[in-house]
C-alpha cells in the first residue's frame, strides 16, 4: 500500500488545478502519512509556470496550509527542479532560507541552456545530453528523488536503442551510487504519454535501486485515484517492488 506522495503540483504552476489545502486534504483522505508539495520551480528557461516574483506569496500560502494540517500528516515543502547549473544557488536559497528541503529532480529541458526539450527528443545526441544534465543534477546532492527518468520517451522515435543503453546506464548507476529513489510516474500512465517506459524500467533492474510511485498530480482528484493501483501493478509486472514511503528516513527534514 502506498502511504505517501512526493510529487504534487498546485494551481500556482498555471497548468494544474487546486490549492495546497485541496491537495493536503486529498492526501489525508487517502490515508497518506507523508506528502511533499513539489510544484515546478521557477528557473531562467521556464516556459510558463510559477515565476520567481510569485515565490513569496506562494510560500505564505503554503506555510498557512501546512500550519493548519501539520498535526494530521507529515508535510514537506519542496519543488520539482530542473538541473541548470546557474540555478543551483537559487535552489539552495529556497532550501536553506525558506525550508524547501524536498527538492526533486525532474528534467524537462536539458543541455547547457535548456535547449533540449525532453518531451520532444529526436535522437541519441539529445538523449546523451539529457543523461549528462540528470547526472550532473544528481551529483550536486541537492535532490531527494529522480522524477520520471523516462519522460524522454514521450516522443523518442524508438522504444529503446544503444544510445538509451548508454544514457540510462549512466543515470541508474548514479542513482544507485547516491541512493536516489527512482519514480514510477503515475501521471504518465494516466495520460498514456509514453512513460513510464517498460523498456527503461526493465533496464533499471540491473541496478540496486529503490522506487517510489509519484502521483505527479495536477488535480487533487488524482492524488490517490485508480491509476495509483495500476502503477503499482505495472511495476510489479516487470518485477519492480515499490516503496510505501520514502526509503531513507534520515534524509527527511520537515518543511
Ligand atoms: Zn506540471
Ligand atoms: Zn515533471
Amino acid at each position: 500500500m502506498i502511504k505517501g506522495n512526493y510529487h504534487t503540483h498546485s494551481y500556482w504552476c498555471k497548468h494544474a488545478v487546486g490549492t495546497f489545502e485541496d491537495y493536503i486534504r486529498a492526501a489525508e483522505e487517502a490515508g497518506f502519512e507523508e506528502l511533499a508539495i513539489t510544484d515546478h520551480c521557477p528557473h531562467r528557461y521556464s516556459w510558463c509556470w510559477l515565476h520567481e516574483n510569485e515565490v513569496a506569496e506562494f510560500d505564505e500560502e503554503l506555510n498557512r496550509a501546512i500550519a493548519a494540517h501539520k498535526d494530521k500528516i507529515r508535510l514537506f515543502k519542496g519543488f520539482e527542479c530542473e538541473y541548470i547549473k546557474e540555478e543551483m544557488e537559487y535552489y539552495k536559497y529556497l532550501k536553506e532560507e525558506l525550508g524547501y528541503t524536498f527538492l526533486i529532480l525532474g528534467q524537462h529541458c536539458a543541455g547547457e541552456h535548456g535547449e533540449v526539450n525532453c518531451f520532444d527528443m529526436k535522437n541519441g545526441y539529445e538523449m546523451r545530453k539529457y543523461a549528462d544534465s540528470v547526472c550532473a543534477g544528481l551529483e550536486t546532492g541537492e535532490f531527494m528523488l529522480l522524477a520520471h527518468p523516462d519522460v524522454v520517451f514521450t516522443k523518442y522515435p524508438v522504444l529503446w536503442d544503444a544510445d538509451c543503453d548508454k544514457a540510462f546506464a549512466q543515470i541508474f548507476k548514479t542513482c544507485e551510487k547516491l541512493k536516489i529513489p527512482v519514480e514510477i510516474n503515475t501521471n504518465g500512465l494516466r495520460g498514456d504519454r509514453g512513460y513510464p517506459s517498460r523498456e527503461c524500467m526493465t533496464f533499471s533492474k540491473d541496478y540496486d535501486l529503490k522506487y517510489l510511485i509519484g502521483s505527479d498530480c495536477h488535480d487533487p482528484r488524482h492524488m490517490h485515484d485508480e491509476w495509483e493501483n495500476r502503477a503499482v501493478s505495472w511495476a510489479k509486472e516487470i518485477g519492480i517492488a515499490v516503496e510505501e514511503l520514502y526509503p531513507w528516513k534520515d534524509r527527511l527534514q520537515n518543511g
